[in-house]
């Protein structure tokens, strides 16, 4: 399925650390691309929707708060197995103290919830998250004219 698709936040401190360029670059690197972008700074509605699963946990406020604190950069990636591509590229676990170098968390990051990225769980939450997140006119139909030389 290289039309699958993948919902990536860069959370602030990600934007604020300057590293969008080189987490981005990851993704290039193995043969993603990317459909969709945009910076804005969400607001608290767009948020609880968004973490709404996690609206019972004792640090929902908090998160809310982190996430309200400046820009993120909202994306859409596009290739084959993407959604589970992209989990174990930025660290799936929660805490980057336990990812492995090589990924995004395990390289940048220190605390549970400054962990500078979010990207979709499974094909179903990408696409919850894709319609949350952007609207169908933001999404650029495209294929990369490698894209022969990556997938067979
Ligand atoms: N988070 C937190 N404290 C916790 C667990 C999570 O602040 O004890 C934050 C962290 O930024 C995390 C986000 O809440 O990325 C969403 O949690 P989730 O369980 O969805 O983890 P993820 O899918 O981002 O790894």
């Amino acid at each position: 399925m290289e039309k699958e698709q993948t919902f990536v936040l860069i959370k602030p401190d990600g934007v604020q650390r300057r590293i969008i360029g080189r987490i981005m670059q990851r993704f290039e690197d193995k043969g993603f691309s990317m459909v969709a972008m945009k910076m804005l700074i969400p607001n608290q509605e767009l948020l609880q929707k968004h973490y709404e699963e996690l609206m019972f946990k004792p640090f929902f406020p908090c998160l809310i708060c982190y996430m309200l604190s400046g820009p993120v950069i909202a994306m859409i990636w596009q290739g084959k197995d993407v959604v589970r591509q992209i989990r174990s590229m930025l660290g799936e676990g929660r805490n980057p103290l336990e990812q492995k170098p090589g990924t995004v968390r395990g390289d940048y990051a220190l605390e549970l919830q400054r962990n500078l990225i979010h990207g979709s769980d499974s094909c179903e939450s990408a696409q919850k998250e894709i319609n949350l997140w952007f609207n169908l006119k933001e999404i650029v139909d495209w294929k990369p004219s490698d894209l022969n030389w990556v997938c067979e």
